[in-house]
């Protein structure tokens, strides 16, 4: 919803501020599918609403889903569509948002950015995406709560630069959707000034980087953006973010046979984690998205996973949830 849009709408007509209040906490509650259902407020101021305003900008068309994720295609109000993901770890519900419609960036790996790029997402389509999840819980009655946002689905965040932040204030503010600032990480495939401008903003939210590799040719040849921003420019800024904000950087690394998972990558990857102790990386097995890229074998990944133990650098391999519904990273794509 237009929070702003509302505002006028309450204000214009006399209504008093604390209506304001009153309906922007339904909205945010997630538990309710359209204004007259907000019992709380009179029948009339209902009923204006109802005919003012659509409560949420984007609407479900598909729902599909795994054991541990699921994926929901919506429409937006131009009749374009994106994709979001719900997944389950166990203890916690963690949500993946979009933030354009496509990608321009066309990394190889990615089935978004063969799309190509068809436009931004506004603040509300942003934010109306964890709030559709919030409805979705709430319809089927589950008791769980979702603790964690991720900006990693369909678009470039930084790209699209105002609106993810003015989102990213909404989905932390307690008359928001309050989700704590570390519990909110966004992904970049490495817009060199914006990263700069995220340091500057010197707020608690995780800033995850696409790496994938440590060789600029072939980063190059994953990520074209990496002939706008190349490696050393980019590694530049990411050791002036650690050493500015003093909090981790995550680096996410696509492990893709006889492209970046040779002996001579894991140890440019090694030397480079052990560079700084803020480091972290996100070791990922592949998915299989298009006929180009195919995953490391598991043996490869192992080798990674034990030398990068033996070591020491900071790392994880990460579980990639909802691969059998086309959930997982670098899978989301409408036609
Ligand atoms: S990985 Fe991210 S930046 Fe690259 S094409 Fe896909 S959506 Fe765009």
């Amino acid at each position: 919803m237009d929070i702003d849009a509302l505002k006028a709408f309450l204000s214009s007509r006399g209504f008093p501020e604390y209506r304001f209040r009153q309906v922007t906490k339904n909205y945010f509650s997630g538990r309710y599918q359209g204004f007259e259902q907000m019992t709380d407020l009179p029948a009339a101021l209902r009923q204006h609403l109802s005919a003012s305003f659509p409560l949420y900008s984007l609407k479900l068309s598909a729902l599909e889903k795994s054991p541990q994720a699921i994926k929901a295609r919506l429409v937006l109000s131009d009749g374009l569509a994106i994709e979001t993901v719900l997944m389950d770890y166990g203890s916690w519900l963690s949500v993946c948002l979009s933030t354009q419609v496509g990608c321009s960036l066309g990394c190889r790996f990615c089935a978004t950015g063969v799309m190509g790029f068809k436009r931004n997402l506004s603040v509300e389509e942003i934010v109306d995406q964890l709030l559709f999840w919030r409805c979705h819980l709430s319809e089927n009655g589950s008791p769980q709560k979702i603790s964690r946002v991720v900006f990693m689905g369909m678009g470039e965040p930084f790209l699209n630069w105002d609106n993810l932040v003015a989102s990213l204030k909404i989905i932390n503010s307690p008359s928001g959707c309050f989700i704590g600032q570390r519990k909110i990480s966004v992904s970049t495939a490495g817009i060199v000034p914006r990263i700069y401008d995220f340091t500057r903003l010197n707020t608690q939210i995780n800033l995850a980087i696409s790496l994938h590799s440590l060789k600029n040719h072939v980063r190059t040849s994953l990520m074209p953006v990496n002939r706008q921003f190349p490696l050393p420019v980019l590694l530049d800024a990411c050791f002036n973010y650690v050493e500015q904000t003093k909090r981790q950087l995550f680096f996410e690394y696509v492990l893709i046979r006889d492209v970046n998972d040779s002996p001579s990558d894991l140890s440019l990857l090694i030397d480079f984690l052990r560079s700084h102790r803020l480091f972290f990386l996100n070791l990922i097995p592949a998915n299989p998205v298009l006929s180009k890229i195919v995953p490391s074998p598991p043996q490869t990944v192992n080798r990674f996973t034990r030398t990068l133990s033996r070591l020491g650098p900071n790392f994880t391999l990460r579980r990639s949830l909802g691969a059998d519904i086309s959930a997982a990273c670098g899978q989301l794509a409408t036609k």
